[in-house]
């Protein structure tokens, strides 16, 4: 088959690699698009190449954002999915014996494998999958499918935020996860307040139902969220930024008793004050990828947004383009919600 093979940092070459086999309880999938996540990035250029175990993760074929038709169906496998059916990949992998698995919170699995970073991932034409990690999704348009993975983290941090209908939730972040979070907390019922310094970004969140979008390089957002909150503050902050100023930020817009989710990744440090954390009992939590029910309540919500979510979605790349892809990515965050790689359909 053709594949995108990641051979080391800022080095892919798209050529012929074996077709992969299915295990007992594994499937085929060949892919149709497939989304490029800043993890993706970072792995491009070298951030992520060395697993917890110390083993190098190159070379590597990318891609954990997808949908696609099942193709063969290992033996075990058979009768849980039907070839030709379309599904969408839950891609963690957990061990179910670590103290996070134990008490339920495989997101954070000690010895977590994600397809396209650990294992193969979906920038080829086929790629091999756990029958257990695929979800039917019928026919929910490629884009959509392949959007349902990031979703998936958008759903897990409001759920780490236990965002309740008719809260006020500060997304702070209007990339995609933000914008995710955005619709994840919208379909919770709550109001949602977007923070971005990109025009076109905050008018995409406008298209997507936040109430109102605040550009931080130029108003004072703390004394805004304040007054948008009658003075309480936010009770739910949630930040899709990974930057330092956020973090600051969104100590300072959290109402005393509030909650603050971290969901943007970042390896940057970050100085606060401790007076807040005893003067404002605010909750400080951070969410990681996503569970099982997340990814499940992740089709259902990118369907039920299909109208308003279907054109915004993607700027298209071709397999042969997966560099380009990468790059663009990287160099144009406005540029689109998504940038995908279209590998068949
Ligand atoms: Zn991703
Ligand atoms: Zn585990």
């Amino acid at each position: 088959m053709r594949a995108a093979v990641t051979l080391a940092p800022n080095e892919i070459a798209v050529s012929s690699v074996d077709d992969p086999v299915p295990g007992l309880t594994e499937v085929i999938v060949r892919p149709e698009l497939v989304g490029v996540c800043g993890s993706d990035i970072h792995f491009y250029a070298g951030h992520l190449g060395i697993a917890p175990k110390g083993r190098s993760l190159y070379p590597r074929i990318q891609g954990h954002e997808f949908s696609g038709t099942v193709e063969s169906v290992g033996a075990d496998a058979a009768g849980k999915v039907e070839i030709g059916a379309r599904v969408s990949v839950w891609p963690l992998a957990s061990c179910g014996g670590c103290y996070p698995c134990r008490v339920g919170r495989r997101s954070v699995c000690d010895n977590f494998e994600l397809i396209g970073i650990h294992t193969d991932g979906a920038l080829a034409e086929f790629v091999r999958v756990p029958v257990d990690q695929t979800f039917f999704v019928g026919d929910l348009p490629a884009a959509l499918g392949a959007f349902v993975e990031p979703m998936a983290v958008a759903v897990h941090g409001v759920a780490r935020g236990e965002v309740t209908s008719g809260e006020q939730v500060v997304v702070l972040g209007g990339g995609p996860i933000g914008q995710a979070v955005s619709l994840a907390a919208q379909a919770r019922g709550a109001r949602v307040l977007l923070v971005e310094p990109i025009a076109a970004r905050r008018e995409l969140a406008d298209a997507l139902g936040a109430e109102i979008t605040l550009d931080n390089a130029t108003s004072d957002v703390v004394s805004n969220v304040r007054e948008w909150t009658s003075g309480d503050g936010a009770p739910v902050v949630i930040d899709a930024a990974g930057v330092p100023e956020a973090i600051r930020t969104a100590v300072d817009l959290v109402a005393s008793a509030g909650r603050l989710v971290v969901v943007g990744i970042s390896d940057q440090q970050v100085l606060l004050r401790i007076g807040p954390f005893t003067a404002k009992e605010f909750d400080i939590r951070g969410s990681s990828c996503h569970e099982r029910e997340d990814f499940e309540a992740a089709i259902r919500l990118v369907s039920d947004a299909r109208d308003r979510l279907g054109p915004q979605l993607r700027t298209e790349f071709t397999l042969d383009e997966t560099a380009e892809a990468l790059e663009f990515a990287h160099a144009h965050p406005e540029a689109a919600m998504k940038v995908m790689v279209r590998v068949s359909g």
